[in-house]
């Protein structure tokens, strides 16, 4: 069967879904569409209304649902709760912001009155991967829905549990019959949706080649399109950086969700004077990492979701290896059933290695040594990713200027980048276009309509 729900922690099969047919496909897409027109001429408030309804129930269910997520691919219990509980954040947000975020806009011109009025576009496709399995759909789904779209889901085929679970969540908080529709299809037939006269716009969070086959379907067919894809994002330490806070951060934002995290810092990237300091601590607490069962408190790292996905990593590890990088520790599967990954950390890693202009998606930590500062943003920019990235020192002016200057979509001064429903997220360069969350989150499908009244 093309989706199978299997459990990353043991390697066993949990169960098989048949992919929908073409008469429930058309049946899907024609109650979408005929629930958007109805669903928009509601008003603001009360469509908020309903989300605030999905946060709620959401947190009432965050253990069972944190399971759902958890057999399914993978991540740690204690992940998997916080993911639910932002996805009832997400919602909240766009709840309490949507009047404010929709209202009119009166603008000045020749006419006696004009301005531009906010309208949703109708049924919008949302392409979603199985990382962070919740918080991807509800961070699309919260603004598409209060700006009063419709919107269908296809989620990638190793999550269906997580995807028929947020259908079920949709329907049992009292949206609309259709308004939000799981999909059980495989990525060949995403074309000929978008190809559809009724879907009027698609986002899609993955990788680079479905950001690609997405967009050019997109284009062919002049839709609107939002990309959210890979990220390799830099973790500058510079010499005068908090070492402490440096470390346990990076430690977090490699290995969390077992290394599975478009902002993940995937090359570390300290200056001359601090790089043995720094990489001997971070291999220290790299040795403390815990793999085993994600639903036990105890455990420190996660399953790989799948077992492609980690003979991939191995590869990127390999190629690297044999390319002169250093080994520090781990660099291969753990030999027990699931698909763990040994913690590893690549050291002296330079251009021509994969673990340099790859992304690795997965429990490996990458250092890249640079001279100085400048050298270090020269490193920091030579990627073709541009999602996010950190910069490390106790003068938080400099760090502001070495942040601006950094070519990526976010970029943290002594923190862990993150997302959070208050701030834009997105990429530049190959980690794609587009923003979700904040304001921008909302207006990327909506018609921003101007109103001229003589
Ligand atoms: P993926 O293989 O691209 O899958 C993502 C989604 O796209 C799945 O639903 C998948 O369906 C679908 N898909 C794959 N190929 C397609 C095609 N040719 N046409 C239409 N749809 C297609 O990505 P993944 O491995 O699940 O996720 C990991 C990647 O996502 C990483 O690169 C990561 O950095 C990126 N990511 C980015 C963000 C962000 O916010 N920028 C967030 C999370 C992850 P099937 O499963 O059926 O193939």
């Amino acid at each position: 069967m093309p989706m199978q729900s299997i459990d990353p922690t043991t390697g066993q099969i949990l169960e098989g879904f048949e992919p929908i047919g073409s008469a429930a496909l058309e049946d899907a897409i024609a109650s979408a569409a005929a629930a958007a027109g109805p669903w928009s001429a509601r008003p603001v408030a009360e469509r908020a209304g309903r989300l605030r309804t999905v946060g709620a129930h959401l947190r009432e269910h965050r253990s069972d649902l944190a399971r759902v997520i958890t057999r399914e691919m993978g991540k740690l219990i204690g992940e998997a709760e916080s993911e639910v509980e932002k996805c009832a954040l997400v919602c909240d947000y766009y709840a309490d912001q949507g009047e404010r975020l929709l209202t009119d806009i009166p603008i000045d011109s020749d006419a006696s009155r004009s301005g531009v009025v906010h309208q949703p576009l109708g049924v919008l496709l949302a392409v979603m991967p199985w990382n962070f399995p919740f918080w991807q759909v509800f961070r699309c789904a919260a603004p598409a829905l209060v700006a009063g779209n419709a919107l269908l889901l296809k989620h990638a085929s190793n999550v269906p549990r997580c995807a028929l679970a947020i259908e079920r969540i949709f329907g049992e908080s009292g949206l609309p019959e259709g308004l939000f529709k799981t999909l059980l299809i495989e990525s060949g037939r995403v074309a000929d949706l978008i190809a559809d006269p009724r879907v009027r716009g698609v986002s899609l969070t993955g990788s680079e080649a479905a950001g690609r086959a997405v967009a050019e379907a997109a284009g062919r067919h002049l839709k609107k399109s939002l990309l959210e894809l890979g990220g390799s994002d830099a973790f500058v330490v510079l010499e005068d950086a908090d070492l402490d806070h440096a470390v346990e951060t990076a430690l977090r934002s490699r290995f969390m969700n077992a290394g599975q995290s478009c902002i993940a810092a995937k090359r570390f990237i300290p200056v001359r004077s601090v790089a043995d300091d720094f990489t001997q601590r971070l291999l220290a607490a790299i040795r403390e990492l815990r793999p085993g069962d994600p639903l036990d408190p105890e455990t420190t790292l996660a399953p790989m979701a799948r077992e492609d996905l980690r003979e991939e990593l191995h590869r990127q590890v390999q190629d690297s290896l044999d390319a002169g990088a250093r080994l520090l520790t781990g660099g291969h599967p753990l030999d027990q059933p699931g698909w763990f990954y040994a913690p590893t950390l690549l050291d002296g890693v330079g251009p021509g290695m994969p673990a340099y202009s790859e992304e690795l998606f997965g429990p490996v930590a990458v250092v890249i040594r640079a001279e100085d500062e400048p050298d270090a943003l020269r490193i920091a920019n030579d990627t073709r990713f541009g999602l996010g990235g950190s910069v490390w020192t106790l003068d938080t002016e400099r760090g502001e200027r070495f942040a601006r200057a950094m070519d990526c979509g976010a970029a943290f001064v002594n923190g862990l980048v993150k997302s959070d429903p208050r701030l834009p997220f997105g990429g530049v360069k190959d980690s794609g276009y587009g923003r979700e969350l904040g304001a921008p989150g909302i207006q990327e499908f909506l018609n921003a309509k101007t109103l001229w009244i003589g």
